[in-house]
């Protein structure tokens, strides 16, 4: 593949470019905004709890898929501040963008081995791995910070997310599960589906594409967008060219 991916003009244009990064780290900010207004405006009891549920249900998954292209574009330095912090209130003690990118890079090292970093929430069977999705806020920064230490983890970052967390509760209170259950619960799917889905088949660890039926295919690409859908269905297309932009994987030759 890497050949036809270097020769072809048609593949020279799937290569994403700035005008991606910049598109991506947008949309993810829009995203943010949303979701914390909506939580706003619940909050203040201007709507339903279930408008909440319905832009985290619909949003999420793409802020998910735009952070996820944009560790392949941007460095912690060369993003804003607030995509850089990722201040989606998951948990009081949350890992940022630098942090999640070394870690999505060692994945794509090691994918779906014992040394994937990402290995507690993609082996080890199906509930193991449901598990893993359902506490990885929790678990990610107990594995980073015992590896790289309590203190270097311990950051200006970390304690924005905190405070955000904290203020989101205090502001919210039990109104704040109106976010916060909808937030990991897509989340934690969203995970799973992207990991679990993408690198486990019939029980033997690897790297996966994923077959949609024609129909759900176009469905899901009007409401969660030709990224996410590309990025989730060429997956081990993704792995092999971690530069090409997702919505282009399709194009590409075996
Ligand atoms: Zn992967
Ligand atoms: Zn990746």
């Amino acid at each position: 593949m890497s050949a036809l991916i270097h020769n072809g003009v048609a593949q020279k244009s799937s290569f994403a470019t700035d005008a991606d990064a910049r598109r991506y780290q947008f949309r993810s900010l829009v995203i943010v905004c949303l979701i914390f207004c909506g939580f706003g405006a619940v909050a203040v009891k201007m709507v339903s709890g279930w408008v909440l549920v319905a832009i985290v249900v619909l949003l999420l998954p793409r802020w998910m898929i735009y952070t996820h292209e944009l560790f392949h574009l941007r460095g912690g330095k060369q993003i804003d501040f607030v995509t850089r912090m990722m201040p989606l209130p998951f948990t009081p003690g949350a890992l940022g963008y630098a942090e999640f990118r070394q870690i999505h890079f060692h994945h794509h090292q090691h994918p779906a081995t014992p040394e994937d970093p990402d290995a507690f929430h993609l082996l080890g069977g199906p509930w193991y791995a449901l598990w893993g999705a359902l506490t990885l806020p929790e678990q990610s920064i107990i594995r980073w910070a015992s590896q790289n230490g309590w203190r270097a983890s311990l950051n200006f970052d970390f304690l924005c997310r905190a405070s955000i967390f904290g203020a989101c509760l205090g502001i919210g209170g039990v109104t704040f599960l109106w976010l916060w259950v909808p937030l990991r619960l897509v989340y934690a799917l969203g995970d799973f589906s992207f990991f679990y889905l993408l690198h486990v088949r019939h029980g033997v660890p690897g790297t996966y594409s994923l077959q949609i039926f024609p129909v759900l295919r176009v469905l899901a690409e009007l409401i969660y967008g030709r990224t996410l859908v590309r990025a989730t269905m060429f997956h081990d297309r993704h792995h092999l060219c971690p530069q090409i932009r997702a919505r282009s994987l399709p194009l590409l030759s075996e």
